[in-house]
């Protein structure tokens, strides 16, 4: 058989690597360092966690990174494998010590007798004769690397950095207070009119936003980071610094929009949220790209009318980070539309997390096998942990109809808000429940719903396969 190439032996690569070898396939894996450094690494080991050393929360019953953990579990990971052996305490999570996590993946894939490491920096795309490869170079790809991507896929379709604005779940968004609308009612193609929610604000309210936004903690820039601001994506407490009135001239303004709850009373300010998923579960803060520290970012946003009890499904960030727009990219399989057999896997998809990039190394991995093997390759459903994620990287997404073309498309981990919902009528109260059954009880039942529905499903899939 001939081999698959794996470039990049980090989370997504290690994985992908062991995935491929134990269905069979022998597997070429090229990893740069110690050849080449990057600014966050800093051994050579493969698998290295370049922060902190969690794996996050580990309940498989009402966390959805949880339940990604008892997925990975069942489809035999080797990142989960080795974090499993090298855990320490650390509470609900799954924290792990690094270096052991880290030489046990490495020992582990060195032992494999179908797996090759090659340590050298691959600065190119890959030549004719790799006719399978997963490229997983993470988001500190090597700049020549990089630049060949971007000369293959365009180069709007290759972010550095990523400039978040927070996604909030939608059934948490007081929607007596907040309105559907889109400006003055514009309808784009697929569009209805009232594609966008909006939260009013008075002057007060306003004044007093802003004044928070300019006391907020701002997160502290690593100096590596670099030149952090793309054009047009200023954070907000930048353009707030620039003048009080300058976030009410730009996402913030009120024009072209009637709050149907409040006809006769012209908003002063308008905080707009667009639609974020297919599904409509998520939606984000139009405009809010934010280095706020998280704490603040939940303080502060709470304060706009219709968010007072918004949860947030990923917090406003800015960071050094290489990834390309995979949902106009990627098929389903995670392979480069415009060159069949080349896939990307982990972080430079546009997941995030050292989970998540694992899990989307594993799928890579398992498809490159089933197309190695002629197989057909069959996709988790899209009620799993696996399904749900890898449909938020390629498919879920939708653009904006009064900003064509607008990529709406930005990192996230995974969160039951990329879950489909549960079917109408499943039943949520457990047997036995005493008193009203609503509020917080009702929300983990939900979250219990989905997690039981994604193992079940995720177990029906592996066995097919
Ligand atoms: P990586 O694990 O980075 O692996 C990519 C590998 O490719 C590296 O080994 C690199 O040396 C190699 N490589 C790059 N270019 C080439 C090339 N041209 N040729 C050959 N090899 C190449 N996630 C969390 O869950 N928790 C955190 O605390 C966390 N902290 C982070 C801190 C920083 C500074 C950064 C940048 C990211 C952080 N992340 C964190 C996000 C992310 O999940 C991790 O970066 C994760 O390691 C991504 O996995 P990956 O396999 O996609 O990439």
């Amino acid at each position: 058989i001939k081999p698959v190439h794996v470039v990049g032996g980090g989370l997504a690569g290690s994985e992908a690597s062991w995935q491929l070898a134990q269905a069979g396939v022998p597997v070429i894996l090229h990893e740069m360092r110690p050849v080449r450094g990057t600014e966050a690494h800093k051994t050579e080991g493969l698998a290295e966690l370049v922060c902190s050393n969690s794996f996050r929360s580990d309940d498989a019953e009402t966390n959805a990174v949880g339940v990604l953990h008892a997925e990975m579990r069942l489809a035999n990971s080797i990142i989960m494998a080795s974090g499993d052996a090298n855990q320490v305490p650390a509470g609900g999570a799954l924290a792990v010590d690094r270096d052991g996590f880290s030489d046990d993946v490495t020992a582990k894939l060195e032992a494999h007798p179908l797996i090759t490491i090659v340590r050298e920096e691959v600065s190119g795309l890959p030549p004719a004769e790799w006719d399978q490869t997963i490229i997983s170079t993470g988001p500190l790809t090597a700049p020549s690397l990089a630049e060949a991507i971007s000369a293959e896929t365009g180069a709007d379709a290759l972010a550095f950095f990523d400039a978040i604005a927070p996604i909030i779940h939608f059934d948490s968004i007081d929607m007596n207070v907040a309105w559907f609308q889109s400006r003055y009612d514009k309808v784009g193609p697929g569009g209805s009119g009232k594609d966008y929610i909006n939260c009013p604000m008075d002057k007060e309210q306003y004044e007093a936003f802003i004044a928070a936004l300019n006391e907020g903690a701002k997160a502290e820039f690593k100096e590596w980071e670099g030149t952090p601001y793309f054009d047009g994506c200023l954070p907000i407490e930048v353009m707030a610094e620039r003048g009080s009135e300058t976030l009410r001239h730009g996402p913030m303004k009120p024009m072209g929009l009637t709050n149907a709850h409040n006809p006769t009373v012209k908003a002063y300010a308008v905080v707009q949220l667009r639609q974020d998923n297919a599904l409509g579960t998520l939606y984000n803060m139009v405009g809010f790209q934010t280095k706020l520290k998280h704490g603040e970012q939940v303080r502060i946003f709470r304060t706009i009318p219709g968010l007072e009890n918004a949860e947030f499904a990923r917090l406003g960030g800015l960071h050094r980070n290489t990834y390309i727009n995979s949902p106009t990219l990627l098929d389903g399989s995670l392979q480069l539309k415009s060159r069949p057999g080349l896939r990307f896997a982990g972080q430079i998809t546009g997941c995030e997390g050292y989970v998540e990039s694992a899990a989307i190394g594993l799928l890579a991995g398992r498809f490159a096998a089933a197309e190695r093997l002629g197989r057909p390759v069959e996709l988790p459903p899209l009620t799993t942990a696996f399904g749900a994620l890898l449909n938020h990287i390629t498919g879920g997404h939708i653009v904006s109809d009064d900003e064509p073309g607008k990529r709406s498309f930005q990192p996230m981990n995974v969160n039951f808000g990329l879950f489909p919902p549960l079917e109408p009528g499943t039943a949520l109260k457990p047997e036995g429940f005493e008193g009203r059954f609503r509020g917080k009880d009702k929300a983990i039942a939900k979250k219990r719903a989905l997690a039981a529905r994604a193992l079940a499903d995720c177990q029906s899939w592996l066995q097919d396969l």
